[in-house]
Order: structure tokens, then C-alpha cells, then sequence
């Protein structure tokens, strides 16, 4: 069951929160650029292209805006760095020559180009801004002059609000320094309606030291910025926001949001934007961390999943929840697997619910016309097989040429299996055609093995594709008689030594039939073991026969007895051998199935006579069986 799929008839998350909008709407989100982007940084911009491509389909007028934070200051060093960046620890980010080799024109342009370059590929495009230019082109002024003016105001909130008691001339404003450039250390304390007053105190913040300079200056034109509570409130007004989510951790009663709200009516007299809280991305369970340098990057994930997969990962949860995503062979294939039965289900079942169907378009980068999908695991298995041309092999299976569209997304899919390989698979997830049998085959039981004995008999006469391979299969597992996971995993460990993988028949077609039927033949069967293993009691047949009874046309029984004079009561050792009743079923379905029943044990001492017996007493439970049950059984 599909996790956003649990109850029936709810609402597709995004058309919810959009429901009892009025009017145009804008929406806003933004970056600090401090390090290299991690993949759990693209759940809000793409929670807001979902907003904001539900208001374009419902034809209200919308603009999505998203800004670089850029006049924030560097309070921690991009990992691995600190020999470039440690020196300006505290100045705007805009200011910070990029790093060496970098083509950008500075740090935040380095890191910004990085995080806005996947948009587009994720189809994602909102009108940028960065906020040096807003900044320094003056559209801020106002707001400033008027936040300033208010600085008891916001004094005030921050102590009623969130708690946090600030000096009696603080101001919300940190101007850049103007002898040492730096903003994160600056503290303004007084302003005339002109100038502001402020000092660069050494000791302001623990990450970076000021110079102690004091001055007076004007805080307009870009000459420094508001804290970002504050910030957030000017965005509001001036551009204006209607819609704004935001990390839950911004979120919580008394913190951030709550701030930036009650600055925003207390100076401004407006309403804030709608919040649309959103729970963090985690991946392997650990919530990412730029500035340690673990967890996955923007452009990396990018590299990875296809655009739909990763858009399809983000925003099929409820922004609220948290989506935990890791890179096991199990989880990889499940969300594939899971996003290829929408994209069935949404060309194909007219009985799609709509909010599955509203996942799956939010989910496309671009509308596109249904196309013929590969199987993830399937890719992956093939891609590892040197001596296949996967391309050429899938084709085949699809048995039609492929369209543009159709090579387009397989394409993407192999990059992703090849990245997966590269980067994530264990070497047992690893799928390695054996080119001899491996070692760990030994361990297979006496029916796991009689029933590859089997499937190499049904081999020379079988069909050369996935799907008849396939029943050529069950067959094997029917007439052996083994559950079918036994049978699998021992397919499986024969071939690419391990215990799963992808559909069995499919992989059987790709490989050469000679040497499958070498390699199924390859490992002895124990005849006592296997009739010790897979023979039933007489009681189990007997259900078994009841139930599919009217479905038989025919069974025909032989008797078999098997022999090991090493087991035995100690002492006298005289061996021990089981007498069996297999009987061939053919049913009206087409099907043939095999059964072993254990009539009994004898000792090897005098068997002769035991034996007799034990014939005896088979032919008379058949006689039962026929009298009970009304099933004629030959032989
Ligand atoms: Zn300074």
C-alpha cells in the first residue's frame, strides 16, 4: 500500500492549502548560499513549485519568487576550506572572494550557482532575486527607515514573543563595517532618521571577531541589512508575499515565524503570508549537515534519480511529515517501483483516485505522453552484465522500436543504476553473473537443488523470453515440489550469488541457455536428503487433493524408495530407507505438480519384507483416498 494513499478521499496536501485562497498570490522561498547545497535543501523549493503549479492549473495569477540570502554573513566555514575562508568569517557572503578554481564572482554566487543550476532540471522556475541587489538597489529603504524608527517595537516583540531580552538601544540593522567589512559583528544603537550609530564589537558573536571600530553611517543603498526575522518581514511587505513555507524548526510556537509575524503587524499593519510548515529530508534516518560534509548534495541526488523520481520522493508526502530516504538496494527499487505503478495507473486505470493522479502530474517535469517503462531492478541487473548491450536487450523485450521519449527516460534510468552502483551498492547488493559456480551454492538444500535438476530438464525445450522462462520456472517449482521462495533463491545464488534479484525469468533470457542448463545441473542431489526434505504425510497429500479435486484430470502414482546405510539407530547401524508415493497431477488450469508422500521408514537389516509391507499399506490408503475423495489415481 502506497504511504500517501492510506485513507480514500483525502485531498492531495497542495489543494488543501490552496483551497480558500483568494486573489493573485505570491509565493516566496529563499537560499543562504554558506556551503555546498545538500539534497535536504530542495524540499522547500519544490513544496512551493508544487503551490505554485496547483494555482497555475486552477488559473489563479501567481509568481513564485526565490532569493539568494546573500547579504548574510559566513558563521561557519564550508567544509574542508578553512584555509580560504576562516579570514572572513563574519563579512556578507556576496562579499567573500569564491573559492580558488571557482568561475564565480563570489562565494555566494559559488554556492547559489550550484543550488539554482538543478531548478531547472527538477522543472522547477521561479524568478530569482539575490538580495545584494535589493539591498543596494534601495528597495529596502523604506522598510528600514520604518523598522528602525520602531526599534522599541520589535524590542518589545522579541521579549514578549520568543523571550529574549535585548539591550535598551538595540536596533534590528547590522551595517557592513566600513573599516574591516565585516556584518555579523556589528551592532547598531542608535539612529537619527539619517545614520545609524554602531560598533564593531570583538565579542559580539563567538564565530568571528570584530575590530571595535566605531562609527556613524547611513544604513540605506546596501550598507548593511536587517537580521533576518526582520528581513523576512520586509520581503513580505515589499514584494508582497501571500504564500511562505518554512522548515518546521522556524515554525514552532515562539520561534522565528512567530516574530517575523508579530513585527510584521505591529509595523506594517499587514496580515503574514500562509505558512505551509515542512518537516526535514532525511537520509539513512540522520537529518544532513552542509557544514560537517556528510549526507548527499543537491548535485549529487541530481546526478542520481531521474528529475520525476526525485519531485515524485519530495512532494508525494505531506509537507508535515518527514521523508526518509536511503540508498539500500531494497528502498531504490521500492521508490521506482512505486512511482512506475502511478505512472501506470495514470495512463492506464481510469479509476485512478484524483489525488494520485495530481502526485503523478506534480511529479512530471513537463507534461509528456505515456512511454514504455524499464523495470528498475532489471536495468540495474543488466547494466552489470558485461557481455549485454542493455539498450539493445530492452528494446527486444519491449518488441517495438523505442520512441525519443522512451530512450529518454531508460537513459536516465541507467545513469541512475550506474550512479547507484558507483556510489551506494554494497558489494552484496552488487549483481555479478558467476562465471563458475559459487562457493555459497554448496549450502543449498537437497530440493533446492533437485528442483534446479528440474528446471535444467525443462530448459532445452523452453520459449527464450522473460515471461515463458518464467512459468518454465513455477513449473520446476511445482514438479519438484519446492515454495517458490526456495526456488528463487536458488536461482539466484547459482547465478549471481546472492538471494534475491531481479525477475527470474527475465534474467534467465538474458543469459546463454547452454550455460544455464550447465549451471542448474551442476550440483548433486542427495536422493535421501530430498526425500526426506520434500516428501509430505500422507494427511497433507490427502488436504491438498481435497481441495483442488474438481480442478484434477488426472493423476497417475509411482512408488520409489531410497536408501542410507549411514544413519541409524547407534550400535548396530544398519541403515534406514523411506518409502515414497510420488504422484504425478495434471490439473484443468494446464498445470502439473509433483507430490511426495512418505509412507514409511524400514530398517536395512531384512528390508525385503518391510518393504512389502509398506507397498501394502500405500495401495490401501490409495484405495481410501479413491472411495473418500472420489479421485481415480492410476498406477
Ligand atoms: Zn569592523
Amino acid at each position: 500500500m502506497l504511504f500517501w494513499n492510506e485513507s480514500k478521499n483525502i485531498m492531495f496536501w497542495c489543494d488543501q492549502l490552496v483551497e480558500k485562497l483568494e486573489g493573485p498570490q505570491i509565493i516566496n522561498d529563499s537560499k543562504t548560499p554558506s556551503g555546498r547545497a545538500h539534497i535536504g535543501a530542495m524540499r522547500g523549493p519544490l513544496i512551493h513549485d508544487a503551490i505554485f503549479r496547483t494555482l497555475k492549473a486552477k488559473e489563479v495569477p501567481v509568481r513564485y519568487l526565490f532569493g539568494c540570502d546573500d547579504y548574510d554573513p559566513v558563521d561557519e566555514i564550508p567544509y574542508g576550506q578553512a584555509g580560504h575562508f576562516e579570514q572572513y568569517l563574519g563579512a556578507p557572503l556576496c562579499n567573500v572572494p569564491p573559492p580558488p578554481g571557482s568561475a564565480a564572482t563570489d562565494m555566494a554566487d559559488h554556492f547559489i550557482s550550484e543550488f539554482w543550476g538543478v531548478f531547472k532540471e527538477l522543472g522547477i522556475e521561479p524568478e530569482f532575486y539575490r538580495m545584494r541587489d535589493i539591498y543596494r538597489s534601495g528597495k529596502f529603504n523604506e522598510s528600514i527607515d520604518l523598522i528602525l524608527r520602531q526599534a522599541h517595537v520589535v524590542r518589545r516583540i522579541y521579549k514578549e514573543v520568543s523571550g529574549s531580552d535585548r539591550p535598551e538601544n538595540w536596533h534590528p540593522f547590522q551595517v557592513v563595517c566600513e573599516k574591516c567589512g565585516r556584518i555579523g559583528t556589528t551592532e547598531v544603537t542608535a539612529y537619527d532618521g539619517r545614520e545609524v550609530t554602531y560598533e564593531c564589537k570583538p565579542f559580539l558573536v563567538k564565530w568571528a571577531r570584530g575590530c571595535g571600530h566605531l562609527g556613524k553611517m547611513s544604513p540605506f543603498d546596501g550598507r548593511g541589512k536587517l537580521p533576518w526575522k526582520l528581513e523576512w518581514c520586509a520581503k513580505w511587505r515589499t514584494f508582497p508575499v501571500t504564500i511562505e513555507g518554512a522548515g518546521q524548526d522556524h515554525s514552532t510556537k515562539g520561534g522565528s515565524r512567530d516574530v517575523a509575524m508579530a513585527c510584521l503587524k505591529a509595523i506594517f499593519g499587514q496580515q503574514p503570508p500562509l505558512n505551509c510548515p515542512y518537516d526535514f529530508f532525511l537520509v539513512g534516518g540522520a537529518k544532513m549537515s552542509s557544514s560537517k560534509g556528510v549526507g548527499v548534495s543537491v548535485r549529487g541526488m541530481t546526478d542520481f534519480l531521474p528529475p520525476e523520481v526525485l519531485r515524485f520522493l519530495m512532494i508525494r508526502t505531506t509537507p508535515k511529515h518527514h521523508v526518509n530516504f536511503d540508498s539500500s538496494e531494497a528502498h531504490i527499487i521500492k521508490v521506482f517501483n512505486e512511482f512506475d505503478r502511478l505512472h501506470h495507473r495514470y495512463f492506464n486505470d481510469p479509476k485512478i483516485n484524483e489525488e494520485d493522479k495530481r502526485v503523478y502530474e506534480i511529479s512530471r517535469v513537463s507534461p509528456e505522453l505515456d512511454h514504455w517503462v524499464a523495470d528498475f531492478q532489471l536495468v540495474t541487473a543488466l547494466i552489470q552484465m558485461p557481455h549485454l548491450d542493455a539498450v539493445k536487450e530492452l528494446e527486444k523485450r519491449k518488441g517495438s522500436p523505442f520512441t525519443e521519449l522512451d530512450k529518454k527516460q531508460l537513459d536516465l534510468r541507467i545513469r541512475a543504476a550506474k550512479y547507484w552502483i558507483e556510489n551506494y551498492a554494497t558489494e552484496e547488493e552488487k549483481t555479478r553473473l558467476q562465471e563458475t559456480l559459487p562457493a555459497k551454492a554448496q549450502e543449498l538444500s537437497a530440493t533446492q537443488r533437485a528442483f534446479l535438476q528440474k528446471l535444467a530438464a525443462l530448459l532445452p525445450e523452453a520459449k527464450w523470453d522473460g515471461d515463458s522462462l518464467q512459468v518454465c520456472v513455477f513449473n520446476a517449482a511445482r514438479l519438484t515440489p519446492i515454495d517458490q521462495p526456495g526456488a528463487f533463491k536458488a536461482i539466484y545464488r547459482v547465478l549471481l550469488d546472492r538471494d534475491n534479484g531481479p525477475k527470474a525469468g527475465n534474467l534467465i533470457s538474458f543469459l546463454d541457455r547452454d550455460f544455464v542448463i550447465q549451471r542448474c545441473s551442476e550440483l548433486p542431489v542427495d536422493k535421501f536428503d530430498y526425500a526426506e526434505e520434500s516428501g509430505s504425510a500422507p494427511e497433507v497429500f490427502e488436504q491438498w487433493l481435497e481441495k483442488e479435486k474438481n480442478k484434477i484430470t488426472g493423476i497417475t502414482t509411482e512408488f520409489d524408495s531410497v536408501f542410507n546405510p549411514d544413519v541409524g539407530p547407534s550400535g548396530q547401524n544398519p541403515g534406514v530407507g523411506l518409502f515414497l508415493a510420488e504422484f504425478s497431477v495434471n490439473t484443468s488450469d494446464g498445470k502439473s505438480y509433483r507430490k511426495r508422500v512418505l509412507i514409511g521408514r524400514f530398517n536395512g537389516l531384512d528390508s525385503k519384507p518391510e518393504l512389502e509391507r509398506l507397498e501394502t499399506t500405500a495401495r490401501q490408503w490409495m484405495l481410501e483416498l479413491k472411495t473418500r475423495l472420489g479421485v481415480e489415481i492410476q498406477g
